[in-house]
């Protein structure tokens, strides 16, 4: 099977296990696992912030950020294809007590003037504004890159307004390859950032949260609320370290596939339309009323696995398990397939 369903379904290679088997560990819960805090430092120096802290997922980190920035009954500005609002169970509300503003953005990508028109004004009817979180890339938005110089506005218009800002940056290493923008100076455009190590990475698991000391050590007691706590889990952090040192450059081979993939499809009569592929992830648009469903049905049928993404849309993401050699042997399926 060729599986383009998600990047979260590559297999950790053998070299990474390696690198997991021989990590040192402690008990990261005493903040005393030195693989832990080798990764939560690399990736705070890396991305110019005081504090790391590893989670178990990006939803765990993003929902600690929310609820550390926030009070319950304040609102959180973010756009409506964020996958804080539609992927986190409802977490705004059930971990913070918050309400969300949504912003109608371009392909999820908002402007520091959505923002402007979004806060609410400092009166005691209305809920009080306290966070704006943006997504980069945009998953929901086909892989949308923000472009850098809308950040620096976003972030300048954020410090203006005393608000924070937090980036969801699940796929944020996807952006920073595709426009060579450099880790320090995207990282200090944030208040707090969220990052996964088991999308495009490729790790089994594991999302590292970084900001200010203070903050971090704030973020640590919700972890242990939320039970995120782990143990000698430096052996998932070494998967993470293995992915920084091997796993980051090659993200341009996932996008370059994704690339010819959108181009192929553009091409065939039961495809109505492709979004850009900024990245790693294709959405495209079925034409003649054709059934998501069907096509994926089809698919799996010669040996393609890919999920609806709408009653008329599809999504394929590339992965370090998607290899030339299947690309190839997909876009001779897609040119054949018929439903
Ligand atoms: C995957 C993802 C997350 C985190 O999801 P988990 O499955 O909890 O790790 C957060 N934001 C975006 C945009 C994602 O794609």
């Amino acid at each position: 099977m060729i599986d383009l369903r998600s990047d979260t379904v590559s297999q950790p290679s053998k070299e990474m296990l390696a690198r997991m088997m021989s990590a040192p560990t402690g008990d990261d819960v005493f903040g005393e696992d030195p693989t832990v805090i080798e990764l939560q430092e690399r990736l705070a120096d890396g991305f110019q912030q005081e504090a790391g802290l590893f989670c178990p997922s990006g939803t765990m980190t993003n929902q600690i950020a929310i609820s550390v920035h926030t009070r319950p009954g304040d609102e959180v500005i973010c756009d409506r294809l964020s996958h804080i609002y539609n992927y986190e169970g409802g977490g705004i509300a059930r971990n913070s007590g918050c309400s969300v503003r949504l912003v109608h953005g371009d392909r999820g990508r908002f402007t520091a003037k959505d923002v402007a028109e979004n806060i609410n004004p400092s009166d005691s009817h209305y809920s009080r504004t306290s966070l704006v979180s943006i997504e980069d890339t945009v998953n929901k938005g086909g892989g949308a890159i923000y472009d850098f110089e809308e950040i620096k506005t976003l972030s300048e218009f954020c410090k203006k307004s005393a608000l924070p800002f937090h980036l969801d940056g699940a796929r944020v290493v996807n952006a920073l390859v595709e426009t060579g923008v450099s880790w320090k100076s995207y990282g200090e455009q944030f208040d707090s950032i969220s990052i996964c190590l088991s999308k495009g990475l490729g790790t089994p698991g594991g999302s590292v949260l970084l900001g200010s000391k203070d903050f971090i050590q704030e973020a640590h007691r919700t972890r242990k609320v939320m039970g995120g706590g782990m143990r000698q889990i430096g052996i998932l952090a070494a998967a993470g370290l293995y992915a920084l040192d091997h796993n980051v450059e090659r993200l341009k081979e996932d996008h370059r596939r994704a690339k010819k993939l959108g181009e192929h499809l553009a091409e065939l009569p039961w495809v109505e339309r492709v979004e850009n592929v900024d990245t790693n992830i294709v959405i495209f648009h079925l034409a003649d009323q054709r059934l998501a469903q069907d096509c994926m049905d089809a698919l799996k049928k010669e040996g393609i696995l890919a999920l609806p993404f709408g009653t008329h849309q599809m999504r394929f993401v590339s992965h370090l398990d998607f290899s030339e050699n299947d690309l190839k042997k997909t876009l001779e399926i897609l040119s054949k397939l018929k439903f």
